[in-house]
């Protein structure tokens, strides 16, 4: 099972009932499947998660995939927990049950350690550092984009916005080439559709993206329908606006974040007011008809004047460029795992900005889509907890759509009927109030859950750019030290 969003993880459970397979790792017996997972959400911090799982594989599949699976006929005819200790052994992979939170009397998290000196202490994330690219296998119909065949243009982002999951898990930046991997991958798949989709967080910043461009704006492919995921409004030019007109876009995607100078100044958002204004002109010019921005509220420091900030911003931009349809999508910053802002709690204020923005940019003819501030709540729940979310998660299922549900058995599980009622982890303290995961700020010295778990930065660095953003830092030459300073290609384990 592949996780890319925090929501997604109570699926499994529904997944796992309906194929008759014990919910919990400790339940399964010598017979039964190995459950395994990864993608970024089980990256960043598998705890909530982890006691459903046997192993879970940290970083690229394109690395540990293989790995895992030799491992795997390697150990066959071994006992089940034999094999899961073999799979210990191999850098990237981890093995939950091997491992066990510790408490502090007053049940604060202080480590997950392993059960024995033989298991390693701590799990290093794995980096593919050879050609990276991906595209669809399968083009179907049935599928979440029909018919659409996706090719993987850049891997990371090197902007590292402070909360940016996307980038700071997943670095460094990697680009596959042109001529040997971007052209023979468009080329497969037109032999199937002619809809093609460039996915990537970033993908203008590709550094051949215009020549890809030119390539697909040839005469013999003008049927073709190409979609890209969001840009970076400093590389919008009125080419690339022309083009993606030409084949079949309305409208374009940009994420500005916010509209106030300091707050993107703060979050590291190298993105100048000018270069928004010209993006949206070159978007206007090139024929596309719409314009969508990308923006967060509750970003850390924020104030009522910022809102203001993006407001005004938004109502400049429609006197700009009118004709040009605006939407502005808005959501709650939600802390992630392994980038400088995981210390930061979500702003309870965020919920009536989301009311204020839409209320006043609406009466202004300006269309926005705020994201539910309860389900950004649930996330950060998923995002920052540890293991004592399992039980919660196991409860809610079937139930998992319902936020009343997830607000009413979490408070149920701080009680002790909940939690000492056919329930694994009851040997573990009770969860903390959920204000305490969700809304607190958390000192930079706090044992998080994920602290065993080694990503891209090292934890001082991290610290270091919150210090930097919280100080209203921002400047590249401390990023290309920290790209530069990523774990060595082959990542040994430290116990
Ligand atoms: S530009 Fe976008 S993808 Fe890149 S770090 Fe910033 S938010 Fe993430």
């Amino acid at each position: 099972m592949s996780l890319s969003w925090e929501l997604d993880g109570p699926v499994l459970l529904d997944l796992l009932e309906e194929q008759h397979i014990p919910l919990w790792s400790s339940q399964r017996k010598e017979n039964e499947p190995i459950v395994f997972g990864g993608g970024p959400v089980l990256t960043a911090n598998p705890e909530p998660m982890a006691p459903f799982f046997d192993v879970i594989l940290l970083g690229d599949g394109e690395q540990l995939v293989p790995t895992f699976i030799e491992s795997l006929h390697k150990t066959k005819g071994l006992q089940r927990t034999e094999r899961l200790e073999y799979l210990a052994q191999i850098p990237g992979i981890y093995i939950p049950s091997l491992y066990e939170p510790q408490y502090s009397p007053e049940g604060n998290l202080i480590g997950v350690k392993p059960l024995t000196t033989a298991i390693p202490a701590s799990i290093h994330k794995q980096t593919w550092r050879e050609k990276t690219l991906n595209h669809s296998a399968v083009i179907t119909p049935e599928a979440a984009w029909p018919n659409i065949h996706m090719v993987e243009v850049v891997r990371s982002c090197p902007e590292m916005c402070r909360f940016c999951l996307a980038s700071y898990l997943t670095l460094p930046f990697r680009t596959p080439p042109l001529e040997e991997g971007l052209i023979p991958a468009i080329e497969k798949g037109l032999t199937a559709t002619k809809r093609i989709g460039l996915l990537g967080a970033s993908v203008t910043q590709h550094p051949q993206f215009t020549e890809l461009l030119r390539w697909i704006n040839k005469e013999q492919f003008s049927d073709i329908r190409l979609s890209v995921s969001s840009v970076r409004a400093s590389t919008v030019t009125s080419e690339l606006s022309k083009i993606l007109s030409k084949h079949g876009n309305k409208s374009l995607t940009m994420a500005i974040e916010s509209g106030s100078q300091r707050i993107r100044t703060i979050i590291n958002k190298k993105l100048s007011e000018e270069e928004i204004f010209r993006a949206t002109k070159y978007i206007h010019e090139g024929g596309l008809t719409g314009l969508k921005l990308y923006g967060m509220v509750g970003l850390p420091t924020e104030q009522e004047t910022d809102i203001e900030a993006t407001m005004n911003l938004m109502l400049k931009l429609k006197q700009s460029t009118p004709g040009l349809r605006l939407t502005l999508g808005v959501s709650t910053f939600v802390p992630k795992a392994h980038t400088p802002f995981q210390w930061e709690g979500v702003n309870p204020d965020a919920k009536k900005r989301l009311k204020i923005l839409s209320k006043k940019l609406k009466s202004k003819g300006i269309e926005v889509r705020p994201e539910s501030f309860g389900w950004s709540i649930i996330q950060t729940l998923i995002s920052r907890s540890d293991r004592r979310l399992a039980p919660v998660i196991a409860a809610v299922r079937g139930s998992q759509n319902s936020l009343g549900q997830w607000k009413q058995i979490y408070k149920a599980s701080r009680g002790e009927f909940f939690w000492e009622t056919n329930n694994p982890l009851m040997h573990l303290p009770k969860p903390p109030p959920w204000e305490k995961i969700i809304f607190e700020s958390w000192e930079t010295s706090t044992i998080l859950p994920w602290m065993h778990l080694e990503g891209p930065l090292k934890h001082e660095q991290l610290i270091a750019h919150h210090q930097q953003a919280l100080s209203g830092y921002s400047e590249t030459s401390d990023i290309q030290e920290s790209c530069i300073s990523i774990q060595p290609k082959v990542s040994n384990r430290q116990d």
